[in-house]
């Protein structure tokens, strides 16, 4: 049987207008449209106020719609927040939770991300959930205690039979690109080697944690991921695919990815 792949496109705060995202949206759909096998899935996550308008673009189409977060709670006095129910009527399929950037500058917790994840599955959108060491973690030798914490922590309590609903996407907070928070940083990529230890190590735990359900949780690499590096960490037998930042901001760079899935 062949691989399973997900590729997702995470715009972040990155395309600011509607006209624009819906440009890239479109081109993107076309694009895939003629490459996409049944083996592959692909989603984009522009911004919420692009969701609705990107939805509507992309209906019928092969590509997928995610949003980049989403509250825990139904409907109420949350200010600022965003509900699953506003995401589905968007036209989303995914929702991307615990994205480090969540993590570290709105200091969202573990037992946060297990809320949301529980919420995402009760209505019905896919989490894609993520996690990873940052630099200081995997100097200091704490990867793999950080990665188990994650993993037990925010998926506590999912129900059995909605784990194959769940992405993993495994992103070093070290590889991805940060320059808009230091702009002298040095943009690292995960070597395939370094990806494939930590893949295999997630896969253990899915595997201890979940028995035999946990052996077809796909799991993402993310981090500074582009066409001349997704070869390589694609082959590698426990990657299914690529959480993408700033090579998924135009159909051109997200192209030889999708390609080489
Ligand atoms: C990300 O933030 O999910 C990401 C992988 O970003 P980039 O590809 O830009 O490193």
């Amino acid at each position: 049987m062949r691989k399973k792949f997900i590729i997702g496109g995470n715009w972040k705060m990155q395309i600011l207008n509607v006209e624009e995202a819906v440009s890239i949206a479109t081109e993107l759909a076309t694009t895939i449209s003629g490459i996409l096998t049944e083996t592959v899935d692909v989603f984009i996550a522009p911004s919420f106020n692009a969701l609705y308008s990107v939805g509507q673009a992309i209906k019928g189409t092969k590509l997928k719609l995610a949003g980049q977060n989403m509250y825990f709670r139904d409907k109420g006095a949350f200010t600022g927040e965003i509900s699953p129910d506003s995401l589905l009527d968007a036209g989303c399929e995914y929702v991307i939770l615990g994205h480090s950037e969540r993590r570290r500058i709105f200091g969202e917790s573990d037992a946060v991300i297990n809320q949301k994840v529980k919420k995402a599955l009760e209505k019905g959108l896919k989490p894609v959930l993520c996690i990873g060491e940052t630099a200081k973690e995997k100097e200091e030798g704490h990867t793999e205690t950080v990665l188990r914490t994650q993993i037990d922590e925010s998926m506590a309590d999912i129900p059995r039979e909605q784990l194959n609903l769940i992405t993993i996407a495994y992103e070093p907070v070290w590889a991805i690109n940060n320059k808009f928070l230091n702009p002298n940083s040095e943009i690292k990529t995960a070597t395939p080697e370094e990806a494939e230890k930590n893949h295999i190590f997630i896969r253990k735990l899915l595997i201890n944690k979940f028995g035999d359900e946990g052996k077809n949780i796909l799991i993402q690499y993310g981090g500074s991921m582009k066409a001349s590096n997704c070869e390589g960490l694609l082959n590698i037998g426990e990657i299914n695919g690529g959480l993408i930042g700033g090579a998924s901001l135009s159909a051109e760079k997200l192209k030889p990815i999708i390609e080489a899935a």
